[in-house]
């Protein structure tokens, strides 16, 4: 069984999925990025991960892009120049 290959990772650079063969330098056999240079950006409690979901799903309930309001505006007016008529 492949069991010593050590810590999984995936490359921050290039997501690369390797182990780090107990290594004590956990570089990427790809592009050689040492993970211990990795940037912590992931938000790493539940409670986190919860909110950037519902900060994701907030956004994405945006109703009509500027376009769309637009183009209703000028259905109204069209209507109404039918109206004076
Ligand atoms: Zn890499």
């Amino acid at each position: 069984m492949a069991r010593d290959l050590g810590t999984k990772y995936i490359c921050f650079k290039c997501g690369t999925k390797f182990y780090d063969l107990k290594k004590p330098v956990p570089s990427c056999p790809k592009c050689g990025a040492d993970q211990r240079d990795a940037p912590v950006a992931k938000p790493q409690t539940a409670r986190q991960q919860r909110a950037a979901a519902a900060k994701e799903a907030e956004e994405a309930e945006v109703p009509k892009t500027p376009e769309e309001e637009a183009e209703e505006k000028e259905e109204d007016e069209e209507e109404d120049a039918a109206d004076d008529e």
